[in-house]
């Protein structure tokens, strides 16, 4: 069913009648390598190594894995912020070259990161503007998306004056009401208490149910992750590969109370068993050498 929120939001439908169908991935990741440093010196990192995914579009996909393991260099390769030391990165089948492609994808960062300076619709206004949005979609795009994460009523308020629940809230609205069909999400609630990040999962599951975005989502949170993603990519500690893909089959938006059946604990303690071991592993390498 086609609702307002939807018409307003989603930049064309191809996203959502797509899902799950066979058309061309979203976003295709191909054998992406990352090393930092100059190879051989003592900062030298590997920090992903022969990666490669399909991603569905319309589909929610979550990074999960150890501290360091590579999770934001994967989501910055994908948005364009850099380009990769090997492998590439296809989006809507065309090459991401390094570059960001801001009328394609949008990023939803930890921080918040809206202009204090601006009150949250002039916040909103300037993302449309540095999108080549139509002025006259400006404010519809701006309430629609506030409205779905029942903000409306604080669009003339400045950021400094909402609680960080709140901003974080707009700042999902923002990645949200922008015209890209992908958005890619580092760790959004990691600020937020735990009462928080659930409520803002709920309307995150409602609003991809609602626009078809396909939104890929870097998560610490094994529950978080069980509750939103079609698929969990669980990853290796460093360097960076996929260990294993965690299908959850259940369709959005997702009530609470998938929370409660014991599919979803099952979920969370397989994903609990596979990144133990990873965990484990990154903490040994975190600490100094023996002796040192
Ligand atoms: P995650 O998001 O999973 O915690 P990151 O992608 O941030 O991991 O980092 C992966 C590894 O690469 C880490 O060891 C990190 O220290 C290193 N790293 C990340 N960015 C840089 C950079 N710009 N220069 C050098 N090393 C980096
Ligand atoms: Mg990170």
């Amino acid at each position: 069913m086609q609702t307002t929120t939807d018409a307003a939001l989603t930049s064309d439908g191809s996203a959502r009648t797509a899902q799950g169908g066979d058309a061309a991935p979203a976003i295709s990741i191909r054998n992406v390598t990352q090393r930092y440093g100059e190879q051989g010196s003592a900062n030298a990192v590997l920090a992903l190594d022969n990666v490669s995914l399909d991603i569905a579009r319309g589909e929610f996909v979550c990074l999960l894995g150890p501290s360091g393991c590579g999770k934001s260099t994967l989501l910055n390769v994908v948005g364009g912020l850099f380009r990769p030391t090997e492998g590439e990165v296809l989006v809507g089948g065309k090459r991401v070259d390094g570059a960001p492609h801001p009328d394609e994808i949008a990023f939803v960062f930890q921080e918040s990161t809206l202009f204090p300076w601006y009150t949250v619709i002039e916040n909103f206004r300037i993302a449309l503007k540095f999108q080549n949005v139509p002025k006259s979609e400006w404010d519809d795009r701006s309430m629609a998306a506030l409205k779905a994460v029942g903000m409306a009523s604080f669009a003339n308020h400045y950021p400094n004056q909402l609680s960080v629940g709140m901003r974080q809230r707009v700042n999902m609205a923002r990645g949200i009401c922008v015209k890209t069909n992908i958005l890619l999400m580092d760790e959004p609630f990691a600020a937020l208490d735990e009462q928080t990040r659930m409520v803002l999962g709920e309307d995150l599951s409602i609003l991809l149910a609602e626009t078809g975005k396909t939104i890929v989502f870097v998560t610490h949170s094994l529950a978080e992750a069980v509750f939103l993603s079609d698929r969990i990519v669980v990853m290796t500690a460093r360097p960076g590969r996929i260990k294993t893909i965690v299908n959850v089959g259940e369709a959005h938006p997702r009530s609470p109370d998938f929370m409660l059946e014991p599919r979803f604990s099952e979920l969370r303690n397989d994903l609990y068993a596979l990144l133990r071991d990873e965990i484990r592993q990154a903490m040994a390498s975190q600490r100094d050498p023996a002796g040192a």
